[in-house]
């Protein structure tokens, strides 16, 4: 018994090494991130954890590298977006550094945790009023998160914050969260902050964004770039963008979106499934299927990761799971 314990030790020993090191090789695969990219870092002060970056007109972003909240200064108190729960718990002091106005309100960009999880810190904040759409009320209320504040202040379609002589426009879109989602818009800085769709200098983050509607994700940009703003804010990693990064995304995703739709719509899909019937007979439909899904995919990374691996980084992480999502919309609600 002893020694099958050492046989079973000594194996377990060596698949679990055998697989770190194919893991290694599996992470030197991928690319350096592009010196363009690395120059926009924010210089993030390790103590703090997060960077405050005036973007004008009394507008800041603030950033640990991996995501971005903001806040807008006013004659009359101070409008906070987003709360991260990775740094959330700092901004109150961040925002006292810059002015003594007190913080009026928080809101949310949509439902997703990692963008409202640090919003229990403003919970002693008499009279904050806590903005939001009703889907992501309504979930908030359901969810009963202890570490994400109900809104208190709920709309449908679209609101506008005055405060301080200044305004906030709230529009409701549907891009990206099944709860909902909002654009920012603060006409007097030129700002726009529309979380998880864009991230200026990369890639979309996996499958467009974890977009719960890739049909709605591709309209997203001609919506944004209706709005007259100089600054954007896309809630994660290091740079706010302006325009540009705006068409540059929406250029990367109709690329995508188009050669999955020629490589689907032209695969001969039969004479795929004929080949690997003979292989592994007809019994196993699923994968007959998976067969035709993988080809698709394998075809339009081939094609795609050549024409986007040096203008935009990540794109070797997530270029198969963004013609992925695109096969999804493809293959089910597109038509031919
Ligand atoms: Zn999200």
């Amino acid at each position: 018994m002893k020694r099958l314990i050492f046989i079973l030790a000594v194996a377990a020993a060596w698949c679990s090494s055998a697989l770190a090191q194919s893991s290694n090789e599996d992470l030197k695969r991928y690319v350096p991130i592009l010196p363009s990219v690395k120059a926009q870092f924010f210089d993030v002060d390790p103590k703090l954890g997060y960077a405050v970056k005036n973007v004008g007109r009394d507008m800041y972003v603030i950033s640990d590298n991996m995501w971005q909240s903001a806040f807008f200064v006013t004659a009359d108190g101070v409008i906070v977006f987003d709360a991260p729960e990775s740094f959330g718990k700092g901004i109150p002091a961040a925002i006292a550094k810059v002015t003594d106005q007190p913080i009026k309100y928080l809101v949310y960009s949509h439902a997703h945790k990692d963008h409202i999880g640090g919003s229990t810190v403003f919970k002693d904040i008499k009279d904050l009023k806590i903005v939001a759409v009703d889907g992501v009320a309504a979930f908030l209320k359901e969810e009963n998160d202890p570490n994400r504040l109900i809104p208190n202040v709920v709309f449908a379609d679209r609101k506008t914050i005055t405060l301080g002589g200044k305004s906030v426009e709230l529009t409701r879109h549907f891009y990206h969260s099944v709860e909902g989602d909002l654009f920012i818009y603060v006409p007097s800085a030129k700002f726009m902050m529309a979380v998880d769709c864009v991230t200026p200098g990369y890639a979309p983050f996996q499958g467009f964004d974890i977009t719960a509607n890739f049909g709605q994700y591709m309209k997203v940009f001609a919506e944004l770039m209706a709005y007259d703003f100089e600054t954007f804010c896309g809630g994660h990693l290091t740079a706010t963008g302006s325009k540009k990064d705006v068409e540059i995304t929406e250029e990367f995703t109709m690329d995508v979106y188009q050669t999955v739709k020629r490589v689907h719509n032209n695969l001969d899909q039969n004479a795929v499934v004929a080949q690997a019937a003979q292989i592994v007979g007809t019994d196993n439909k699923f994968l007959l299927f998976k067969v035709v899904l993988d080809r698709v995919t394998s075809d339009s990374v081939k094609e795609l990761q050549p024409r986007w691996i040096n203008r935009l980084a990540g794109v070797d992480v997530w270029m198969e799971s963004q013609v992925r999502a695109a096969i999804l919309y493809v293959r089910w609600d597109d038509k031919y």
